[in-house]
């Protein structure tokens, strides 16, 4: 008890005097003196008691886990946790871990040592640093098998000399980090080969062919088409982060798509003619209204008419058709360009729309392509609460289709 209230018997003291001394001093009358000392006394006791919730279910819960590990009530927090987590008795034996834990240690079970369940030495070396200094580590590791991951293992100490292993799975954040590496790596490779080609045309117009007047010319024509491409590359570069950008900001312009899509058609009957291919359009009788960017849903329709131009042109036609169809939250609009050309591998359609993919670099960049379009299709898509379905057969031609949800009326 004179433990328990040293302080605050001191303190009551203090201020005792203190009162004494202003009533003295006339500062302060007797009754407001006595008055104050009484509620110090009050508080000063209250302060003194032990406090029953400091020590109360939660440190039991605790103190009777760590006591008894064969029964642990501490399991269903470790359980409730959604990230792998491993509480370590004195011994670096296991006493408790969650379904996430046992996904990247199947050999962890009650009462193994650490060591045996889990083959990091990294971890192994980290919980002994704990043991050795009591403080906190925080380790990186990567698994390579049965497919590369990436953990942040933090280790705590937890009451005596038990360890808490909590671990947070790094491997969507790496990716992330290797496809930006990735596109930037790629998005530079695509404007030095025309950049080299340019200063390689310059080199020899101002050396060697200076006085040629056919070489300079057909050199131009080819520097003209490589300036070209780097244009349309960083113009779909630009367009792409432009869409990306926006993406959490749907469009809310009622639009009819069905005039969107027939003036892309009449704009490419050049190219169509070009390539002997007809164009069928089947135009529906009924507007199919959504909410749009009137110039990015004609983006997005100009890239799937000219892909099915350009690389199904051997199919001689091409269909567009107009649908309607129940959706996950509503009636949509399903715009469908099929083209009778060779079709596209089973292998690829997966990976169409990623940045720069091409099933043959050679073909798309003679076309003029850029490996952007089909991403820029998608994004579009996602930005318009729509989506890209792509289905083909080898040999059969290939159907890219929208589905985009129906809203009211145009304005
Ligand atoms: P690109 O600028 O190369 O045309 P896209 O993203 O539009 O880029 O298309 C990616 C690749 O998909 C093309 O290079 C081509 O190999 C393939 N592809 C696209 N549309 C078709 C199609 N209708 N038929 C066959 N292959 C296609």
């Amino acid at each position: 008890m004179t433990a328990r209230i040293g302080p605050a018997s001191r303190v009551l003291i203090v201020v005792g005097i203190v009162l004494i001394g202003l009533v003295l001093l006339s500062k302060l009358s007797m009754a407001v003196a006595l008055g104050a000392f009484a509620v110090m006394l009050v508080a000063g006791l209250l302060a003194g008691r032990p406090v029953p919730f400091v020590a109360s279910p939660a440190t039991d819960v605790v103190a009777s886990a760590l006591a008894v590990p064969g029964i642990s009530p501490i399991d269903p927090v470790i359980a409730a946790l959604p990230d792998a987590v491993i509480l370590l008795d004195r011994d670096s034996r296991v006493v408790a871990f969650n379904p996430p834990a046992r996904a990247i240690a199947p050999a962890l079970a009650r009462g193994t040592a650490l060591a045996l369940a889990l083959r990091v030495p990294e971890i192994v070396a980290a919980v002994r640093e704990v043991e050795a200094t009591g403080e906190a580590r925080r380790i990186e590791y990567s698994e390579r098998v049965p497919i590369d991951r990436w953990f942040a293992v933090h280790v705590a100490p937890v009451a005596p000399r038990f360890k808490l292993l909590a671990f947070q799975d790094l491997t969507p954040l790496r990716r992330v980090e290797e496809m930006r590496a990735d596109f930037v790596a790629n998005a530079s490779h695509e404007l030095r080969t025309p950049l080299a080609a340019l200063s390689g045309f310059i080199d020899t117009l101002l050396g060697p062919a200076r006085e040629d007047v056919a070489a300079r010319e057909r050199f131009l024509g080819i520097m003209k088409g490589q300036a070209e491409r780097m244009a349309r590359l960083i113009g779909d570069l630009l367009s792409l982060s432009r869409v990306e950008l926006n993406e959490h900001l749907p469009p809310d312009t009622p639009l009819d798509l069905v005039p969107i899509v027939r003036q892309v058609a009449d704009g490419l009957q050049t190219l169509a003619r070009d390539r002997e291919v007809e164009i069928h359009i089947a135009l529906p009788d009924e507007p199919f209204i959504v909410a749009g960017d009137r110039d990015e849903l004609t983006r997005a329709y100009e890239n799937l008419i000219e892909n099915a131009l350009k690389y199904g042109a051997s199919g001689k036609k091409i269909e567009i058709s107009f649908n309607r169809a129940p959706g996950v939250a509503g009636p949509e609009a399903v715009v469908r360009v099929r083209d009778f050309g060779p079709g596209i591998p089973a292998e690829h359609l997966p990976r169409l729309t990623e940045r720069f993919y091409r099933i043959d670099v050679g073909h798309s960049r003679a076309e003029g392509g850029t490996g952007l379009g089909l991403a820029l299709v998608k994004h579009i898509l996602i930005r318009h609460r729509g989506r890209l379905l792509i289905e083909s057969t080898q040999g059969q031609g290939a159907t890219f289709t929208t589905r985009l949800p129906l809203t009211g009326s145009a304005t």
